[in-house]
């Protein structure tokens, strides 16, 4: 069986020419999938039905399930658990901003770098998405919420540059304006820091953005949260960061998860502004909100209060993330965990 999301409009056109189908009909059906979040051949009204009755028999509209969906409560974030064959698979997550809805998506099923903080790393790692099950994510979040998301960000579970070839080639087809047509702009790539893949990133991106996860300010700290800064220390993290936000001409956000007594004093918020002094750069503060199993605490309000004033007064920007999504967010694989001892309805 084929899947839809993996093919483009030219393997559409071949295969609907060996049933003698006019290349106009891919289009079509391109326009069904990506912009009127059609999840069936029977939906697509306007396709003869011998046309519909060949496609379901070869090409398969969906192939994720939604097994379980979570909505934070008193917020609107809402996070779903996808599958296949009632297997937990990955996991996306619909955030409302001011600006409008984001779509984040996972890269990989399971992630191998292993954070400390992160639930997907108590999972391990399965496997690498295919293209199309990173744009399935997307457009099934458009279907369920029966709107267009206008931002996406690959913040999901996985590291993105470790599946890069099948991220950058989602990332194209949904800003493609002959499929989704997603602004580029308005695309984030999140990545924990590895430099050789954030340099051909600057090459490839052509406009879409940059976030890294720093959540620490010497190798001494990282190096207990974020196994892979052994390999890429930070000093190196940071100067491809600066490379990209130089030769991309664009701000760049840096994600810093405040632990309390780990990462969240002064001192470190002084050792942040050193680090990224000259980057025109967005630091998001997310103040770590307590997740079952995890031996992290919170901090204190006070701290994260102290920690922004410290780099504002350095003349860093930044925010601190309000509490939207921030259960789901703090904890990507959450949900796949709980589920994977707790069998879906
Ligand atoms: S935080 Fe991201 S990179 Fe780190 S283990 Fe979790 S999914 Fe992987």
């Amino acid at each position: 069986m084929l899947s839809l999301f993996d093919m483009d409009q030219k393997a559409l056109e071949e295969h609907l020419a060996l049933v003698g189908e006019k290349p106009y009909r891919a289009k079509q059906i391109i326009a069904w999938a990506y912009r009127k979040f059609a999840s069936s051949w029977d939906e697509m009204t306007d396709l003869p039905e011998r046309l519909r009755k060949h496609l379901v028999e070869t090409v398969s509209v969906s192939r994720l399930e939604l097994l379980r969906k979570q909505e934070e409560e008193g917020e609107w974030a809402k996070r779903f658990l996808w599958g296949q064959g009632g297997k937990p698979l990955c996991e996306s997550v619909l955030l409302a901003y001011k600006y409008g809805l984001t779509g984040c998506v996972s890269t990989q099923a399971g992630c191998p770098v292993g954070c400390a903080f992160c639930a997907s790393a108590v999972i391990g790692f399965e496997r690498d998405l295919q293209k199309g099950e990173i744009i399935e994510q997307f457009v099934g979040m458009c279907r369920l919420q029966k709107e267009r998301l206008g931002h996406l960000v690959f913040m999901g579970t996985g590291e993105p540059f470790m599946n890069y070839d099948n991220t950058m080639a989602a990332m194209d087809v949904l800003c493609d304006p002959a499929y989704y047509g997603l602004s580029r702009r308005k695309v984030t790539v999140s990545t924990v820091g590895i430099p050789p893949m954030m340099r051909r990133y600057a090459q490839d991106s052509r406009g879409a953005r940059l976030a890294l996860s720093l959540h620490a300010t010497n190798n001494e700290t990282r190096d207990q949260i974020i196994p892979f800064n052994n390999r890429y220390p930070i000093e190196k993290v940071v100067l491809a960061l600066r490379e990209f936000a130089a030769s991309s001409g664009q701000r760049v956000t840096v994600e810093y998860m405040l632990l309390k007594d780990f990462n969240d004093s002064a001192a470190d918020a002084a050792r942040l502004s050193a680090l990224l002094g000259g980057i025109d750069c967005l630091v998001n503060l997310i103040p770590w909100n307590e997740v079952p199993g995890f031996k992290w605490r919170s901090p204190q309000p006070s701290k994260v209060k102290e920690f922004q004033e410290v780099l504002e007064r350095n003349r860093v920007k930044v925010t601190v993330r309000r509490r939207l999504g921030a259960n789901i967010e703090a904890a990507c694989g959450q949900l796949r965990r709980e589920t994977a001892d707790r069998p879906p309805k």
